[in-house]
């Protein structure tokens, strides 16, 4: 081939700057040109604001310091979700769902035995909060930055504004030589053998390329509208498909974790950055209309009618059946959307683009390799999927007729079947997920900390024995209150970086 292998990005949210950055890192010493296009007047997404700890991952990847995209993004810790609402029946009004950092490798045996005894019967604790130093730190509202001599790598999450990360990004890659294209793409161009072959702009460009990358969002521009990938719909057990979106003021001590709070016909989240909280209303328009879930987020925020600006957006759940067709690769909402619970839309943006550049290194254009990257990403996707439908078919409400209608379906893959099974038949859930073929995102530890959230245990036995081999909350909580000792609150550690970087200004 003449000139360098020629890549074009449709797209400039998250998932497109993304892209553009670990494609630039990762080919940084092969002959590789990249543009990106963007249609500003279109705009982004504009929500997407919690992650999972990947987006660190990402970070580290691309060689960017923390403490400089965080400062840039009016971002914040996160260690945690916590689901407010979601099994009232069972008498637990909230629990946590920590990521899991190396320390917890200490206390995540004893609570998985705790459960075993629970789902006999034995009265033993069983809240994930105190057991996994995340829920420490979260109550303490302290960071998860560990000073040089605590001897565990800590896995946090980021709480991010997505329109400064967007911008952020846009520069990060610029500087590594990505070309920034400011046009709205118009139409598409074919091959004779069906290969994208250019795009035509309505500012009258012509752009070829010899692979293209589709992150322009749910509007699917290139592997929807113009290679015709069919779109498997996941609606048959993920109802939402609406949000209503609303910022808050920032509260003197910023907590380090997502809220998750269920409400009538969805759930409310609350993601707080240095700038303001941003919440937002995911609910199905099936069970309520728009005016609806505006009036009980205010509600349930506080908030008077016009005390602050709301935005409604729509969203389809679903993927694509092939990620990867002829010359192109769809990455982002372009390739599919779970839902916003667990906020794992990142996550499954860097896992697509790492999973493509290893294929591509290996098989180039290969259907070989090709057919395995769209079985991998499509597992992917379906394993987090199973994740989030369990926490709407575990529910315990009763107070509307789409929490009944959650708890009533029965569309569930044999995965998730066989979980629940293994679960309520008290057999040996770790050792099911070992087995399950799949590059789940959700471990052992996150299943036990949702089933045990809900309470989905049995009644207690009447008869409790007295030789149970369980742990105490207390003795992990001495355990867990002496490693939280070794962190700063999270205004604290953000405080000290501001002065820190005023202070060098000033120089
Ligand atoms: C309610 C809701 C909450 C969410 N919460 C989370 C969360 O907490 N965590 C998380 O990880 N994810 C979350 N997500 C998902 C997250 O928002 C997206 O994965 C992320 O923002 C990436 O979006 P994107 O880049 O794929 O698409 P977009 O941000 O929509 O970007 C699409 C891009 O394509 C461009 N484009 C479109 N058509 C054309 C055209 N014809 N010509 C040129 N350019 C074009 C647009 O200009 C834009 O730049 C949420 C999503 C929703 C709907």
């Amino acid at each position: 081939m003449n000139g360098p292998f020629r890549l074009a990005i449709v797209g400039g949210g998250t998932a497109g700057w993304m892209a553009a950055n670990l494609l630039a890192q990762r080919w940084r010493d092969r002959s590789v040109a990249i543009t990106l296009i963007e249609a500003p007047e279109i705009g982004t997404i504009g929500v997407g604001e919690g992650s999972t700890p990947s987006l660190k991952r990402f970070f580290e990847v691309v060689g960017i310091a923390e403490a400089e995209w965080m400062a840039a993004c009016d971002a914040t810790y996160k260690v945690n979700i916590r689901f407010s609402g979601w099994s009232p029946a069972s008498g637990i009004a909230d629990y946590s769902h920590p990521f899991l950092t190396q320390v917890d490798v200490h206390t995540e045996d004893a609570f998985t035995r705790n459960c075993g005894n629970r789902r006999l019967g034995l009265d033993v604790p069983t809240r994930p909060d105190d057991f996994f130093l995340g829920g420490a730190l979260a109550l303490q509202r302290k960071a998860p930055v560990a000073p040089a001599n605590f001897p565990f790598r800590m896995e946090y999450g980021y709480h991010f504004d997505s329109g400064l990360l967007g911008q952020f990004l846009r520069d990060q890659a610029v500087a590594r030589g990505v070309t920034h294209l400011s046009r709205h793409v118009e139409a598409v161009e074919r091959a004779e053998g069906g290969e994208i072959a250019a795009l035509r702009t309505r500012e009258g460009d012509r752009i070829e390329a010899d692979f293209f990358i589709d992150c322009s969002g749910f509007a699917g521009l290139l592997m929807q509208r113009t290679l015709e990938v069919p779109f498997h719909s996941f609606k048959s057990n993920l109802f939402n498909d609406a949000a209503v979106v609303v910022p808050t003021e920032v509260p003197a001590d910023l907590p380090v974790e997502t809220g998750a709070t269920a409400l009538s016909a969805g759930w409310a989240w609350s993601i707080p950055l240095t700038s303001r909280v941003g919440n937002g209303y995911v609910y199905s328009s099936d069970f309520l209309s728009a005016d609806e879930a505006e009036a009980e987020l205010r509600s349930h925020l506080g908030l008077t009618e016009g005390e602050a600006p709301v935005r409604h957006l729509s969203f389809r759940v679903g993927q694509l059946q092939r990620h990867w067709d002829r010359n192109c690769v769809a990455i982002g909402l372009a390739q599919g959307f779970i839902e916003p619970l667990e906020a794992t839309a990142l996550h499954l943006v860097l896992n697509t683009v790492e999973q493509f550049i290893n294929r591509f290194e290996q098989g180039g254009f290969t259907a070989q390799h090709r057919d395995a990257f769209n079985a991998d990403i499509s597992d992917r996707i379906e394993r987090v999927r199973d994740y989030i439908v369990a926490h709407y078919k575990l529910n315990t409400r009763s107070d509307s007729d789409y929490w009944r209608a959650n708890r009533e379906n029965d569309a569930l893959s044999g995965n998730l079947l066989e979980i629940l099974d293994t679960w309520f038949r008290r057999a040996d859930l770790a050792a099911l997920l070992e087995r399950q073929k799949g590059l789940s995102h959700f471990g052992s530890a996150s299943w036990h900390c949702l089933l045990s959230g809900y309470g989905a245990y049995p009644e207690l036995a009447t008869e409790q024995r007295s030789d149970t081999d369980f742990y105490t909350d207390r003795q992990i909580g001495a355990f867990l209150q002496g490693c939280a000792l070794n962190f700063e609150t999270q205004s604290a550690v953000l405080a000290r970086r501001q002065f820190a970087a005023a202070s060098t200004l000033s120089l």
